[in-house]
């Protein structure tokens, strides 16, 4: 399946287009409002400029005159023509009076040698006398300088904000993530069977607080059913045990005795095979539960690895004879492997067992033993029926059977007990099979135990 991002990153991303989305609204609406402002400042102080001059224009001697009593504030140009061609007074930079012809009334903005201005034109009329066209100016510099101190800080400021954003919302998003990456990483060794371990809380009070106390009470009911279970499988194995040796010991000695018809020989019989066989499971029942418990000692001694498989070949002459299956050994010369006597042999008997019950009649079966760099290996083949790729991951389950029809004598539970000897010597074990060609069971196991 296609990993997606993960939650932090994807956290750390919106955090940062959040910041930019809010710089983008934020940053022109702040320039805009900003030099309307200051352009409006700058409108009032020439329209009140412009007030000024009027009051100040007489009329002696009758001609105009400008009084010029209360001075203009500075920085405002001004311009009094009484035609086109004579100023009647003026101050400030020429500059401002070349640009545009007299236009009453109007507002306006323009450059003129490289600066921009704002220009208000107004009349003066005078009774009996030419109209007097009055013009004030101010340069726009200082509101450029203004905008443009605006804009350099904006650029400083976004991929600082930005940054920050992005840093603040990575530390942010990991510290949240934290208990999540404890509570997987508790899981993962809970899935693996420990259901004693806990998923760990910081004693957080949050949601995430609230659903590792859930989990963790979901966790200890499981763990009180599963040891409910197995005690009731050790009981119940317990308590079957004495009927069973009962019953073999009453069919067996039926069958010493020549009393029995040739039909109810062939029943007694059966009953002595089944009831062998319920013995069987059940000592394999009893022998999972005291180990998944962790209550069989192990005896662990260097063991002579030819030895182990010459003796567990032994036990498997009979069988291997019915079935005209050929053996083949290749142990490394002097081997010697950790491990517990009785059940390294437990766990060899098992899979030959299995290769040789469902290997091929004339095929063969094959063990090895040797080491793997700081490990020791042993491997079991056969040229059998082989495992169907959908039912290998559930091989190693308590009485999982392939196809009961493929052999009557097996109980299900072999692989189980081959697992938990493995886990027990603290190795793995890995399976490679194809239906029709053959099984491999290949286990590793450390040098030293732990
Ligand atoms: P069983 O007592 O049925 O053999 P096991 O736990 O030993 O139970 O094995 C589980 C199942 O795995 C078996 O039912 C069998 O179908 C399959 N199996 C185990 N070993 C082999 C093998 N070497 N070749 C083919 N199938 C195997």
């Amino acid at each position: 399946m296609k990993r997606r991002l993960p939650i932090r990153y994807k956290m750390t991303l919106w955090y940062g287009l959040l910041t930019l989305l809010l710089l983008a609204v934020f940053l022109p609406l702040l320039y805009l409002t900003m030099r309307g402002a200051l352009l409006g400042k700058k409108e009032e102080a020439l329209r009140q400029s412009l007030t000024q001059i009027s009051a100040q224009i007489e009329q002696r001697d009758g001609k105009p005159v400008f009084a010029n009593e209360v001075p203009i504030p500075a920085g405002i140009s001004y311009m009094i023509l009484s035609d086109a061609e004579t100023a009647l007074a003026s101050k400030g930079d020429p500059s401002a009076f070349r640009l545009s012809p007299f236009q009453t009334g109007a507002l306006r903005t323009q450059t003129a040698d490289g600066v921009d201005w704002m220009l208000l034109d107004a009349i003066h009329p005078l009774p009996g006398q030419p109209t007097l066209s009055l013009r004030v100016a101010s340069r726009l510099t200082d509101v450029e300088q203004v905008m443009h101190t605006v804009e350099l800080i904006s650029l400083i400021c976004i991929p600082i904000f930005m940054l920050t954003s992005i840093l603040g919302g990575l530390i942010i998003a990991q510290r949240s993530i934290q208990p999540i990456q404890q509570v997987i990483q508790s899981a993962n060794i809970i899935s693996q069977g420990d259901l004693s371990e806990r998923i760990k809380s910081a004693g957080s009070r949050d949601e995430i607080g609230d659903l590792i106390a859930t989990m963790n009470h979901m966790i200890e009911s499981l763990e009180v059913a599963f040891l409910r279970e197995k005690q009731f499988t050790a009981d119940a194995s317990h308590e079957l045990r004495t009927p069973v040796a009962i019953i073999m010991a009453y069919s067996e000695a039926l069958l010493a005795g020549d009393g029995l018809s040739e039909e109810d020989r062939k029943s007694v019989e059966t009953i002595f095979l089944e009831s062998r066989r319920i013995r069987h499971v059940i000592s394999q029942l009893l022998a999972l539960t005291r180990g998944s418990e962790g209550r069989y000692p192990l005896h662990l001694e260097m063991l002579d690895a030819g030895e182990l498989v010459r003796g567990v070949a032994a036990q498997l002459a009979e069988l291997l004879e019915e079935k005209g299956i050929r053996l083949m050994c290749d142990v490394q010369p002097g081997l010697a492997i950790w491990g517990d006597q009785s059940l390294m042999t437990q766990l060899l008997l098992n899979l030959l067992e299995n290769a040789v019950r469902y290997g091929k009649p004339g095929g063969y079966v094959k063990i090895a033993a040797g080491t793997q760099g700081e490990r020791y290996r042993l491997w079991v083949e056969d040229d059998g029926i082989g495992i169907s790729e959908e039912h290998l991951p559930h091989i190693f389950e308590r009485f999982y059977r392939v196809d009961a029809s493929r052999d009557r004598t097996g109980t299900g539970l072999g692989l189980s007990i081959v697992k938990w000897i493995v886990d027990a010597h603290h190795g793995s074990i890995e399976v490679r099979s194809e239906p029709g060609k053959g099984t491999e069971f290949a286990l590793l196991f450390p040098q030293r135990l732990p």
